[in-house]
């Protein structure tokens, strides 16, 4: 997952979209819709297949998203023939009462920066701009630097565990074999409390053993080092100030692919206050996940992250993208959409916000 870059990303969506031409030529409606969205969580620009996720939403009477996606393409879509027809659409009698009772939150003039930590992935940096643009209805402009994360407070949990192994390893053999250990993989005494001899030793180590290579990857990718979420914030507060004072910034968020932690917890997937938040997509994959459900589980977590940054309050609607995950199968079990309650808070906070921004001008 690591290797995964736009381009072999683009290859994919490509194979989304055709597999649901397929499918709707030989008449499987919902195999196709199921397709179009795991294109769309990847390319949501593609004004094209989110019209035509459109009406198969009418045509199996989920209004509410073909409402969304439709007035989405109204107000972004610059091609005059989509823009057109996702026109006609929302002119149907059944949109009448979204229409009145549900306007998209939008918030002109007001932008969020996405700051990019190291090794964050492109492609759900990419997607979680999009979907915050297309959900919140706010800018949304990804900063080209990237911060090296600030390791204070970090929790080594890597080297404690090198600390455990070598310990171990002298108790059972006692200090001279210890000591052979370290003249064979030529580490000086001296330098045996560095951590890099450390590693070094416990990799040597684990090369003894039959499955030796195996048994050191699962290590290196199951004990993370975790970085404190609240040592981040104050990170992207100082070195983005500048940004965070321009009028009508309504925020910075970070993505970092550390994984995080904060006080008493074992980890976080995001943390958020009011103009400030950090998510992490460290859990969100390994080897058995698909690449869509690690967008949809990293764009879920932007999407509760960013109501903080804006102030609005989590929400109780259990399959809400903002609804609180104790763990990473409720977070699966929820929608990367956000609730009518997250909507009305949104344009309530909107309208606060532009107050504001009346008075001082
Ligand atoms: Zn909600």
């Amino acid at each position: 997952m690591d290797s995964i870059s736009n381009v072999s990303a683009r290859k994919y969506v490509d194979v989304y979209f055709e597999l649901a031409e397929i499918y709707l030529k030989t008449g499987l409606k919902e195999k196709a819709m199921e397709s179009l969205q795991k294109g769309l969580r990847l390319e949501s620009w593609n004004y094209k297949y989110q019209l035509l996720l459109a009406k198969l939403e009418i045509d199996a009477q989920l209004y509410l998203k073909a409402y969304e996606r439709l007035h989405f393409i109204n107000r972004f879509c610059e091609d005059r023939e989509y823009c057109r027809m996702a026109d006609k659409l929302l002119k149907k009698p059944e949109f009448k009462i979204y229409m009145k009772q549900d306007p998209p939150p939008s918030l002109p003039g007001y932008k969020l920066y996405i700051i990019q930590f190291e090794g964050a992935q492109p492609i759900f940096i990419d997607a979680v701009a999009s979907r915050i643009f297309q959900v919140f209805g706010i800018e949304v402009e990804v900063l080209n630097e990237r911060l090296k994360p600030d390791t204070r407070k970090i929790r080594n949990n890597r080297e404690h565990f090198y600390d455990l192994v070598i310990r171990n390893y002298q108790i059972r053999f006692g200090m001279h074999e210890y000591d052979e250990l370290l003249r064979k993989t030529n580490i000086p005494r001296s330098k045996a409390e560095n951590f890099k001899s450390k590693e070094t030793l416990v990799k040597a180590l684990c090369m003894q053993e039959p499955n030796g290579g195996e048994l050191w990857n699962y290590i290196q990718a199951t004990i993370r080092d975790q970085y404190d979420a609240e040592v981040l914030l104050k990170q992207i507060q100082q070195s983005f100030k500048k940004k965070l004072d321009l009028h009508g910034t309504i925020g910075l968020l970070g993505i970092t692919a550390d994984d995080i932690y904060f006080d008493d917890y074992n980890y976080l997937f995001g943390s958020g206050e009011p103009r400030l938040g950090v998510i992490s997509h460290a859990r969100f994959y390994d080897n058995e996940t698909s690449l869509d459900t690690a967008i949809k589980r990293t764009v879920m977590q932007a999407f509760s992250t960013t109501g903080f940054i804006i102030g609005i309050p989590r929400c109780t609607s259990p399959t809400c993208a903002r609804a609180y995950a104790h763990s990473l199968a409720e977070h699966d079990r929820k929608e990367d959409q956000i609730c009518r309650e997250c909507r009305d808070n949104l344009r309530e906070r909107y309208r606060e916000l532009s107050i504001t921004n009346e008075e001082d001008d």
